[in-house]
């Protein structure tokens, strides 16, 4: 017998060409769609179809679900972190903010991740292995599950490198973003990569109006390097090069994440050459203080010094934020919590 598949790793599309495939009218593969984002536990809840409809979406098919394992509510400032467990058993994290305009969840887009970079939590332990589309859509229905109301907002920052499992990726924000779906829209989306050039090239031609963010970290090569293995393969000039194409095809304003680290990329020359290489470019910078991993040397720059380097670029003409902190007292950071439940 052949393996049930899970449903919510179909795209619209592909349940349509399930339907037809079965004789069955192409409207079907709406109504079951619309089901499953309404969130439905089982298909005995499909009340618009035939029994013998559901009964061989059973014979085919199920609903995936992920198990919170462990959910926290930060006390400053209601941030919720959370481990969820695939049903595979392994575990993956996702974070809800709550921001004036509204619930912004961050997913995982892998179990674990191979880019490596020398800064980051979810590095330690390597690839596992790449979530598929329906887990990624649980994320966000699990925890809107949990508070009982619709996330509007959906950030591609969790472990994993997005544009490392591309396929998959895409598909989940052609799902998400679904009118008769969770209707997410792709103006509410941020996907964030390491700078994976070629896919951002790819994905600059797929037509989707999300925010595009690059984790830059570094404005020279020596010091990217040491950062991120992921620049000896494209470097910064490559990495830059493909930006601008991808906001020329896009129209869209690119976001350059940059993590503030003591003595390493905080100094004044660091801000100036930052300046030069994105001066001009339609985009926006945030500053993001780093979050100190237990295995890992780096400090916070401390304050006085991003202040500085915010002005820096500022006097360039560049937009720049810096990020809040949010959730700092429940371990919000980058692959902490599944490391220490992991063990
Ligand atoms: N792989 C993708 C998306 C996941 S990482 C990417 O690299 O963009 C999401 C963001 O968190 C990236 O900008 C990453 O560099 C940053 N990050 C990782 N570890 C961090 C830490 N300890 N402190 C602050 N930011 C961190």
């Amino acid at each position: 017998m052949e393996q049930k598949k899970n449903i919510k790793d179909f795209t619209l599309q592909e349940l349509e060409s399930y339907v037809v495939q079965n004789n069955l009218p192409k409207f079907r593969a709406g109504q079951i769609f619309e089901w499953i984002y309404k969130d439905v536990e089982t298909f005995d809840q499909m009340t618009n179809l035939s029994k013998d409809l559901i009964n061989k979406l059973k014979q085919d098919l199920y609903i995936g679900r992920a198990e919170i394992e462990v959910g926290l509510i930060s006390k400053e400032d209601n941030t919720r972190k959370y481990l969820l467990k695939l049903e595979d058993g392994n575990s993956v994290e996702c974070v809800l903010m709550e921001y004036a305009y509204g619930k912004t969840i961050c997913i995982s887009t892998q179990v674990g991740c191979r880019m490596d970079c020398a800064f980051c939590a979810s590095a330690i332990g390597g690839l596992t292995r790449h979530m598929t589309s329906g887990e990624m859509l649980e994320e966000v229905m699990a925890v809107s599950r949990d508070i009982g109301e619709r996330i509007s907002n959906i950030v591609l920052m969790g472990t994993g490198e997005p544009f490392d499992n591309y396929k998959e990726v895409i598909k989940f924000l052609r799902t998400v973003n679904n009118q008769k779906g969770m209707n997410v829209g792709q103006r509410h989306i941020t996907i964030s990569t390491s700078g994976l050039v070629p896919k951002i090239l790819e994905f600059a031609e797929e037509d989707f109006q999300c925010t595009l963010a690059i984790s830059l970290h570094a404005a020279d090569n020596v010091t990217r390097n040491t950062l991120m293995p992921i620049n000896k393969k494209y470097k910064i000039e490559e990495l830059i090069d493909a930006c601008k194409i991808y906001i020329k095809r896009t129209n869209r304003r690119i976001t350059f994440e940059y993590a503030m680290i003591k003595d390493i990329n905080d100094n004044e020359e660091s801000a100036q050459k930052l300046s030069k290489l994105i001066k001009g470019m339609l985009c926006h910078v945030n500053l993001i203080p780093i979050n100190k991993v237990e295995e890992k040397v780096f400090e916070k720059a401390n304050k006085a010094s991003i202040d500085k380097f915010k002005n820096i670029l500022e006097n360039h003409g560049i937009e720049v934020t810096v990020r809040r902190e949010l959730g700092s007292d429940i371990n919000a950071a980058c692959g902490q919590l599944r490391k220490q439940y992991g063990k």
